[in-house]
């Protein structure tokens, strides 16, 4: 038995089994929480089905206006999120206070959008309209680097597009998005929005099911392969946030202590383990000793602890998978680079690594090929911009990217050309809800956010009537 419990037609239910939640920074258990069959999967993709006609057929003022009840509902209810999240995430209480506010004001933003018909043609002949309807049954896939925020990155545009859902948490952080489905439970239709999680093995029943009209999906870019696949026999439509390898491209210009703080909040956020974070940096030559300095200093400041304790910046990695993952990335390394700062894994319970800034190590190496999805940033040496620019973009992933520097122009030239969904100037992981959101290359497929991001929930449809 657990206090937490699956959404499923309208009802908050018990798992066919239980599963047990970790707290990354103690390695204790934090919760017993449900754990869906196959079965309850099928019953949450039925419920939401049957739920659909009735869902699209509201007016869109209608729908908009539960979303934003939930918005007011997690509102009420913020300090608890942000427990719980910093709880079984790891973040600290101040990122996840954070999260839970962006939470709302992504939800509230996103709600404020429309679906207006468009008249293609209106003359003697023929009137066209293109209108926009809604697919059906929504999967969105949730990784647990922001549990909360991700759903809302989701979840209004699809129920205001008229489409109802089935959400799958992570299994590493399931709780807070188990109770918005208890807050979601009292604000939405039965079947309009279901919870169910699992232990990683109901995404690919998810994401195959002939009932389920399109899947959501924010995670790596190896499983973003095989959601693609499975998607493939029903032509179900897709938008993949996958992984990313994004590179800071900082000119010789720069004073290096004014860049370094962005540098370090841009790679260190969350543990490293953000989509967008700064995965390695390309620092020219003039600055490179000074900026591996400066950044070290900062990795060597930094209170690395458990995210409920006071003034903590970097908490704990989120799970045991991804804390052994990251030291084979530590061992990478040392192999290839200098450790200028960090390098060690805290021996206390709780996945703790401090930030690691390391030096003369180059592409090729696993650390700066690969995602490290942690808290280990290579800074890498060039001596000419276009070379640093041409392999920022050798890479298979296109996420974010940014350039630093004085120089605008500069900066623009080569933000230009930057082979990336995003690409920031003198900062690094600054985005909203107005702006679309998405990667180039293997990083990902289609757009989350603003119209466009809108428009993936929807299917377009031509009425062409006869004059
Ligand atoms: P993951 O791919 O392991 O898991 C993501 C989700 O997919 C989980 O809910 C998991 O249960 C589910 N899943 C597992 N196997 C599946 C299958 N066969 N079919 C369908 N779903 C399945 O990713 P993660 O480790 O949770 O998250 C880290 C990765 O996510 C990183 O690569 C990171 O860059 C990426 N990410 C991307 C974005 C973005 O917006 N681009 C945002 C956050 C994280």
């Amino acid at each position: 038995m657990s206090d937490y419990k699956l959404l499923i037609g309208g009802r908050l239910v018990d798992g066919a089994k239980t599963m047990e939640v970790i707290n990354p920074a103690t390695e204790e258990v934090l919760a017993t929480c449900p754990r869906a069959s196959e079965a309850q999967l099928d019953e949450a993709v039925a419920a939401a089905k049957k739920a659909f006609p009735a869902w699209a057929a509201k007016p869109i003022e209608e729908r908009r206006a539960l979303i934003l009840k939930l918005a007011d509902a997690i509102e009420a209810q913020a300090e608890d999120f942000a427990r719980l999240l910093t709880q079984e995430q790891g973040k600290p209480l101040a990122e996840a206070t954070a999260e839970i506010a962006y939470t709302q004001a992504f939800i509230r933003q996103l709600a404020t959008h429309d679906l207006p018909v468009k008249v293609l043609e209106d003359n003697d002949r023929r009137r066209v309209e293109q209108r926009r309807r809604p697919l059906g049954v929504v999967g969105a896939i949730i990784p647990w680097n922001f549990p909360v925020l991700i759903v809302a990155f989701k979840l209004p545009l699809a129920l205001l597009a008229g489409n109802t859902m089935v959400v799958k948490p992570a299994p590493t952080t399931p709780l807070t998005t188990l109770k918005l489905g208890e807050l979601m439970a009292e604000i939405f239709p039965a079947g309009v929005v279901n919870v169910v999680t699992d232990q990683n093995d109901l995404g690919g029943r998810l994401s195959t099911h002939p009932d389920v009209a399109k899947i959501s999906f924010t995670g790596s870019t190896e499983t973003g392969r095989k959601v693609m696949a499975s998607a493939a026999s029903s032509i179900k439509r897709l938008t993949l946030e996958l992984g990313g390898n994004d590179a800071a491209i900082v000119l010789g210009d720069v004073d290096p202590a004014k860049v370094a703080p962005g540098i370090f909040g841009g790679a260190f956020l969350n543990a490293g383990q953000v989509c967008l974070a700064i995965k390695r940096v390309y620092a020219h030559a003039d600055i490179y000793d000074a900026l591996c300095a400066e950044l070290g200093r900062l990795a060597e400041e930094a209170i690395v602890d458990d995210g409920l304790k006071q003034g903590v910046q970097i908490g704990p990695l989120q799970n045991a998978a991804q804390y052994e993952k990251v030291k084979g990335f530590l061992a990478d390394a040392r192999a290839n680079g200098t450790i200028v700062a960090g390098g060690v894994v805290e021996d206390r319970p709780g996945y703790f690594i401090r930030p690691t800034i390391v030096r003369d190590i180059s592409d090729g190496a696993k650390l700066v090929d690969e995602e490290q999805f942690g808290p280990i940033l290579p800074v890498i040496r060039y001596e000419d911009a276009e070379d640093a620019l041409a392999r920022a973009n050798a890479s298979d992933m296109g996420l974010g990217g940014s350039v630093w520097s004085t120089d605008r122009e500069t900066a623009r030239d080569l933000a230009g050309r930057m082979e990336s969904g995003t690409v920031w100037i003198n900062k690094h992981l600054d985005f909203g809800p107005n702006m679309p959101f998405g990667g180039a290359k293997q990083s990902g497929l289609g757009v989350e956010f603003a119209e466009e991001g809108l428009h993936e929930f929807t299917q377009i449809h031509v009425i062409n009537e006869a004059k």
